[in-house]
């Protein structure tokens, strides 16, 4: 007989060292038996023995084709530099890091502005070559999702191709998805 407790935090008690032994995935303080990893405590009845199997955290880099939002981090002419939230629609907890490139100087004219710190853009990936995500806006709804005005920090509205700041009135260009919220 096998008793589970779902997601236990490292350095949790697990059981005296009367009650279970600690098996993989644990180790002993002070007479009690803790957990060593983020995992799943399984209790053998039994064999009087706890484990913990460890949470699958291994989470996949983005590949090509992958549909990603992520929050700007660091905004440069050249390129943005994102904070990957989700892929494919999925929560991704694993803190990558996106890198969008803005394409070269065409020109004498100014460069589009796509987005800036703190937007929230929708982007897809392009390659994960060396480990370095490259991100596009190559989906149909890529694009800002979020944006606030970048002088006051209000809340601003579709107004066109650009947005509107509702406090200021300040007019900025972005790159919106379709789907842009406001
Ligand atoms: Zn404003």
């Amino acid at each position: 007989m096998v008793k589970t407790q779902e997601k236990v935090l490292p350095g949790t008690k697990l059981a005296s060292i009367e009650e279970f032994e600690g098996g993989q995935g644990t180790y002993t303080r002070d007479d009690s038996v803790r957990a060593l990893l983020l995992g799943r405590a399984q209790y053998d009845i039994k064999a009087r023995k706890v484990t913990i199997q460890p949470v699958k955290t291994r989470s996949m880099i983005p590949s090509q084709g992958d549909s990603v939002t992520g929050t700007v981090e660091v905004a440069h002419s050249s390129m943005l530099s994102l904070r990957i939230q989700s892929v494919n629609g999925k929560d991704s907890a694993a803190g990558f890091t996106g890198l969008l490139l803005l394409g070269g100087q065409r020109g004498r004219g100014k460069r589009p502005i796509i987005g800036k710190y703190s937007d929230v853009i929708r982007a897809t990936v392009v390659s994960n070559r060396n480990g370095i995500i490259q991100l596009a806006l190559k989906g149909k709804d890529d694009g800002v999702l979020l944006a606030i005005c970048s002088s006051c920090g209000s809340k601003v509205s579709r107004h066109g191709t650009r947005i509107k700041c509702s406090f200021c009135g300040l007019l900025e260009e972005r790159g919106l998805s379709p789907d842009f919220a406001a």
